[in-house]
């Protein structure tokens, strides 16, 4: 490629990535054009794709994108020793910054866009004003006498240690999802081990997904009630629902519709996101009505987190994730996490926890 054909195409793409980064983008637009345009029959494909790849897409895409980069600073730095010129280095960090531009782009068109959707509260009815704290304890009391109920059957059917094996929590995946929209639903991920497991561990990660493989990658240590509700909460991220708040919504209607055994595990999950939004009084009420079996139950999994942490390494892995979620508009950065109890506390179901749909989309 002669220099300035290579120059106006650095240009195009740096010029492009950076116009998407800035560029205030219609939710309505992203939704009808991307996230139920483009997005599902993507997603199809490339889930399917990698389900049948054993290993992790992330760890062989870091491992290239390493090896690539050492190659074309350690052949910089040769050029510039026998030219004694610093050119080589700027055409290194030109291709670059390039690459990074490019890998930006792949990201939004494979996935990141849907961070621009529209959000869950113009899918679904909500009541409006502030959330009754009230209403929270209650949520919790239900909560609570869930996990006393099911926690003898849940345990004697047990989990399949592959969640995508389990056809209850598939079923209850698609349920979740035609109610919610009416494109086609999603295909389910493999729970994949990766070359990140350590850093899960470190840092109380359940699990992720790859948005350039479109695949989840999970805990190694994640208990066998804690996997369905981890395999949902992921899967609706590749349903594309990016939103940490919504992807903790989808993913606990697909617990609820699915079996006893994943209903379990989704009530565990609710479980600890109402004892850190009550109060210390109502924390200790809900803890003191909870039967010995799923007291056990939550006990180890605090064990799993307390000891596979490293509390300087959470606080900065979390600080970054803060950031990254920052970064692609979600304003309330890791907090939209917790926001799941608004979204519950404020939907209004019917029975199967089938959220009522608003009529129309605002315009
Ligand atoms: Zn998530």
């Amino acid at each position: 490629m002669t220099h300035w054909r290579r120059a106006v195409v650095e240009i195009v793409v740096i010029g492009l990535a950076a116009v998407m980064a800035w560029i205030p983008l219609r939710p309505d637009v992203v939704e009808t054009w991307f996230s139920t345009g483009l997005y599902p029959p993507l997603q199809q494909i490339v889930t399917s794709l990698s389900n049948v790849v054993p290993v992790a897409l992330l760890d062989v895409l870091c491992v290239a994108a390493i090896a690539g980069v050492l190659w074309i600073l350690t052949r910089a730095v040769v050029e510039v020793r026998r030219v004694r010129r610093v050119g080589p280095v700027i055409n290194a960090l030109r291709v670059l910054v390039t690459s990074a531009a490019v890998v930006y782009l792949v990201f939004l068109l494979l996935w990141g866009l849907n961070y621009r959707r529209l959000p869950m509260s113009e899918r679904v009815e909500l009541t409006t004003g502030a959330v009754d704290p009230a209403a929270v304890e209650k949520l919790g009391v239900e909560t609570v006498e869930q996990l006393n109920a099911l926690h003898a059957e849940a345990h004697r059917d047990g989990w399949i240690s592959s969640p995508l094996e389990d056809e209850a929590l598939r079923r209850g995946f698609v349920s979740a999802q035609v109610a919610l929209s009416d494109v086609q639903p999603a295909a389910p991920g493999r729970l994949k081990r990766t070359m990140f497991g350590p850093y899960f561990r470190w840092t109380g990660v359940d699990g992720m997904i790859n948005p350039f493989g479109l695949e989840v990658l999970s805990n190694p240590d994640l208990l066998p009630f804690e996997r369905p509700f981890v395999a949902a909460h992921e899967w609706s991220h590749l349903a594309g629902y990016a939103d940490e708040s919504e992807a903790n919504f989808v993913g606990f209607l697909t617990c609820m519709k699915g079996s006893v055994a994943t209903q379990y595990s989704g009530w565990l999950f609710l479980y600890w996101q109402v004892s850190s939004e009550v109060d210390a009084e109502a924390r200790g009420r809900l803890s003191k009505s909870l039967a010995e079996g799923p007291r056990r139950d939550l006990q180890a999994i605090a064990t799993r987190l307390r000891t596979g942490e490293l509390p300087w390494l959470r606080t900065v892995g979390w600080q970054v994730y803060d950031e990254y979620l920052k970064a692609n508009r979600v304003e309330e950065g890791i907090r939209s996490y917790g926001a799941v109890l608004t979204l519950i506390v404020k939907a209004r179901f019917e029975p199967d926890w089938t959220p009522v749909r608003r009529t129309q989309a605002k315009p």
